[in-house]
């Protein structure tokens, strides 16, 4: 470890390093709380943070968040810093800059691990389970308010083998999914934001980070320093980040980091024809909680143990549906257009008695998908590392190498099968989409990038970096694997144990 005088091995490499515009702490309030927080990045697991350290000190810490976006949601073209990212669409298509970072184009949908996303009794999963059972209720308060109290997420198993595989998961309402709007906003007077300033370095003195250094997208370069700071600047973009720190320190380096990059892996197993979502009695069809949607799904356990969840997929080929959904998830234009609306009528009239008064999702019983999403086999060889070519900011750009291997192509087969039977000892009428037989399946990752910050090596369970005092990271990287759910409110948890263990000093 360095004992030496602080260094900022970034500066040397910035175009502009000379122009520091603010040294550390100029233009605080006087009388300023000496707990000063710098949270790097302020999307969507930044503002719970942000939201839940007030909510627990209030003005007893002092937080300056620095978010590289604004209010405006860009992608990362847009952002300028595309990385080299071969055949996925993760970094291209999976992340979003500007406050409230991914969470104000995601689907929003919270679900949390339980006992089922642990056949092997692994004790590192055996933690993650624990912390997510202990804190999950307090996460869907934070996120869902009152609804929470309607939800039931473990609903107790009863009946045949397909019951006990359900897991329930909890769609946000459109207008609670930006989680910056929702939970920082209303109090963003308690908080010193810095937008469109891009944090590209670390300043290390010893075993702590003394300060950031943050940079404008016209090159101007500041520092700012601080007594803690935590790294929630999307799962990506905080890899790049701790690969630049352990390229400029090398006594920091963590052998992990960046490796065993995995995703979900989806695709449609089967079309079903003529008939509702029943499957052993258990009905399918999504319903409306206060004005939040209640889904289930089935925990798919693989042959070789690899984890995953069958869900269903409705209305995808109604035109009128697929409307509502370019307008609700944000895109400027559609495809659709008004012949398409006016053949739809009969449907969107059912679509919001459903909403409205029937409290479930319309489902067209013409046909519905049944699709997989699986864990990536761990270890694996995808990894990230830094790209020789520099981004528009003149930062190493991200390389991201992913594939899919033939352990997770043999769960998917192993799965279908599965699935197959179910339908089959269920009566239904279906087409097969996928063929384990051929190689032309679509098959595609689904942005929820995990296991390249592992916790128990690059991090602890409270999201602490290993080696240093005063930097924490949270992000989806810290899981190693996504198993069955959404994993975005799972590593809520993490942060509500932090806090706690925080809070006991
Ligand atoms: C279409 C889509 C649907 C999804 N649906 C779901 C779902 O239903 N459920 C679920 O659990 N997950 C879902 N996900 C995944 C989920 O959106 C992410 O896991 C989650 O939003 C990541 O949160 P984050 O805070 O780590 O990153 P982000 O929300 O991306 O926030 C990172 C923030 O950091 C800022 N930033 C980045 N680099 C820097 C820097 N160097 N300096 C300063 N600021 C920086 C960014 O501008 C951004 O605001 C979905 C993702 C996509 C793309």
């Amino acid at each position: 470890m360095k004992k030496n005088k602080p260094t900022t091995p970034a500066d040397s490499k910035l175009p502009n390093a000379g122009a520091v515009l603010q040294s550390a702490g100029a233009g605080l309030p006087s009388g300023a709380p000496s707990k000063r927080i710098c949270v790097i990045g302020c999307g969507t697991l930044g503002s719970y943070l942000i939201r839940r350290l007030l909510d627990l000190y209030g003005g007893a810490v002092e937080i300056i968040a620095v978010e590289m976006g604004d209010h405006k949601i860009r992608n990362e073209e847009e952002m300028g810093v595309t990385a080299e990212a071969g055949n996925t669409n993760v970094a291209s298509l999976g992340r979003y800059f500007g406050l409230g970072g991914t969470s104000a184009r995601w689907g929003g949908q919270v679900l949390f691990f339980d006992k089922r996303d642990n056949p092997e009794n692994d004790p590192i999963w055996a933690e993650i389970i624990r912390i997510n059972r202990k804190h999950q209720q307090t996460v869907l308060e934070q996120l869902l308010g009152n609804t929470a109290r309607f939800v039931s997420i473990n609903p107790e198993a009863s009946g045949g083998e397909l019951s006990a595989s359900l897991k329930t998961g909890v769609w946000l309402r459109y207008n609670r999914r930006n989680l910056y709007k929702r939970m920082v906003r209303p109090v963003r007077s308690r908080v010193q934001l810095k937008t469109n300033r891009r944090i590209v370095g670390f300043q290390v003195e010893g075993n702590r980070i003394g300060a950031v250094v943050l940079k404008s997208a016209d090159g101007k370069v500041e520092h700012l320093t601080a007594d803690r700071f935590y790294l929630t600047a999307g799962a990506l973009e905080s890899c790049r980040l701790m690969l630049k720190l352990q390229a400029d320190f090398p006594e920091l380096h963590q052998q992990n980091t960046g490796k065993n990059f995995g995703d979900h892996i989806s695709t449609e197993l089967f079309v079903v024809q003529d008939a509702r979502p029943v499957l052993d009695g258990i009905d399918f069809t999504p319903q409306v909680v206060n004005g939040s949607l209640v889904t289930k799904r089935i925990v798919a356990l693989a042959g070789n143990g690899m984890v995953g969840f069958v869900h269903f997929v409705f209305n995808k080929d109604i035109r009128a549906f697929k409307f509502l959904k370019e307008m609700l998830f944000g895109k400027m234009s559609t495809s659709i257009g008004i012949k398409d609306l006016l053949q739809g009528a009969g449907f969107l009239l059912r679509f919001a008695w459903g909403m409205l008064v029937a409290k479930r999702l319309y489902v067209h019983p013409g046909q519905w998908s049944v699709q997989l999403d699986m864990e990536q086999a761990v270890p694996n060889s995808n990894s990230l590392a830094l790209a020789d070519l520099p981004d528009r900011y003149g930062e190493p750009a991200l390389r991201i190498n992913w594939d899919i291997s033939k352990k997770d192509k043999e769960a998917i087969a192993d799965v279908r099968n599965q699935v197959e039977a179910l339908l089959r000892r269920n009566k239904l009428k279906f087409k097969a989409k996928y063929d384990p037989a051929v190689t032309g399946n679509k098959v595609e990752d689904v942005y929820h990038p995990v296991g390249f910050l592992p916790v128990g090596s690059v991090v602890s369970m409270t999201g602490k970096v290993k080696g240093l005092e005063n930097l924490w990271h949270f992000s989806t990287a810290m899981l190693p694997s996504a198993r069955s759910i959404n994993p975005t409110a799972a590593v809520m948890c993490h942060i509500e144990e932090h806090l706690e263990e925080e809070a006991a000093g």
